[in-house]
């Protein structure tokens, strides 16, 4: 499932940073270059990198405002606990359209059942309904937490005919490469539908074993027409194993405003600013490397702490569980500009995915 080219060239510019020589893993490596290509935008587009860091001080905001008394509501945003998630969260349907490209996929084939059934296996990953959830380390019991969210098909299409939510192209690559003319040209409202594109050659270079990407919220890129996430066909529900099908929630945790837990390796000095450094989270230990799976490394971080291996945001051989400030984080993304009219109710009967 791996290629040796680009997993080598991932090892390289992951470990030098971490300081961890690079080691083959025994699962998939090349899931996923979002924090590469999101680094990109920023560089490209500085006004998208001004609207992340007001996203993310309104959610220091509202961590600060649910502080109990008794808590240093002045501290930094790395310094709040996790007990401060924000709670209570509502349920959100998000109405989906998948814009398939050809049929055939390393092999494999991507037809309405096989959307369906990994919508519907992302879905309980959000909502903590595997058995996984139940049954990850002790030490993130009291960590993991849920997001009462649905994906849903579209059922309206942006003409008000009615559609299955999944359209079907001839087979065409690089919907992974930020200007895609095939992304701008059949892509929906980015503010009434989460657009999915699934090639096989996702930055048509010729390789097809790369799992998916997606980007931030970032309303630049919704008003383009842009915003999405781009998935190998390959690796959808029941095309791939019951773990790895598990990389669509991982991309799904990316448009939702969620980094990749080994964002900037392991290094003291971060610990203090858990908050403003690596994923942003600090419910979610620093790891050394993204090669930290039990038997690849070890799961003891630089500073002695257990990670949380099975995250969803990590590359993990058994996906499990978000954490409360990932849950906190993609609320606050969900709530976001370039977000918030998806889940309307409004736009819900609009697109036809209301109850
Ligand atoms: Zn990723």
């Amino acid at each position: 499932m791996t290629n040796k080219l680009t997993l080598s060239i991932l090892a390289a510019l992951l470990t030098t940073s971490a300081g961890v020589s690079a080691k083959q893993p025994e699962f998939a490596a090349d899931h996923c270059k979002a924090g590469e290509i999101n680094a990109q935008h920023y560089r490209n587009f500085p006004a998208a990198e001004a609207e992340a860091k007001a996203r993310h001080a309104k959610l220091f905001e509202r961590k600060r405002a649910m502080a109990k008394p008794g808590d240093d509501a002045s501290v930094a945003i790395g310094d709040t606990p996790s007990a401060l998630a924000l709670s209570a969260t509502p349920s959100y349907v998000i109405p989906v359209v998948f814009h398939v490209y050809g049929t055939q996929f390393n092999g494999k084939t991507v037809t309405d059942a096989v959307i369906i059934d990994a919508l519907n296996k992302t879905n309980e990953d959000f909502q903590g309904r595997t058995a996984d959830f139940a049954d990850i380390d002790a030490e993130f019991q009291g960590v993991k937490q849920a997001l009462n969210i649905e994906f849903r098909l579209a059922s309206i299409d942006p003409q008000g005919n009615p559609t299955s939510g999944i359209v079907y192209h001839p087979a065409s690559s690089g919907a992974g490469n930020y200007s895609s003319s095939d992304v701008k040209r059949d892509h929906w409202d980015n503010y009434k539908y989460m657009n999915v594109y699934i090639q096989n050659d996702l930055y048509a270079d010729g390789v097809t074993n790369n799992s998916g990407v997606a980007w931030y919220p970032d309303t630049t890129m919704s008003d383009e027409g842009l915003a999405r996430v781009t998935y190998n066909g390959a690796y959808l529900g029941s095309n791939t194993d019951e773990n790895f099908r598990s990389v669509l929630t991982h991309e799904f945790g990316h448009f939702l405003d969620l980094i990749h837990t080994f964002e900037g390796g392991c290094k003291r000095g971060m610990e203090r600013r858990c908050g403003t450094t690596g994923d942003e989270n600090c419910d979610t230990p620093q790891q050394n490397s993204w090669q930290m799976n039990p038997g690849d490394g070890g799961i003891v971080n630089c500073m002695g702490q257990t990670i949380n291996w099975q995250n969803f945001m990590a590359y993990s051989d058994q996906y499990a569980n978000f954490t409360q400030d990932q849950v906190a984080r993609m609320v606050n993304g969900l709530d976001s500009q370039a977000r918030v009219t998806l889940w309307s109710a409004q736009n819900q009967a609009a697109t036809g995915v209301a109850n």
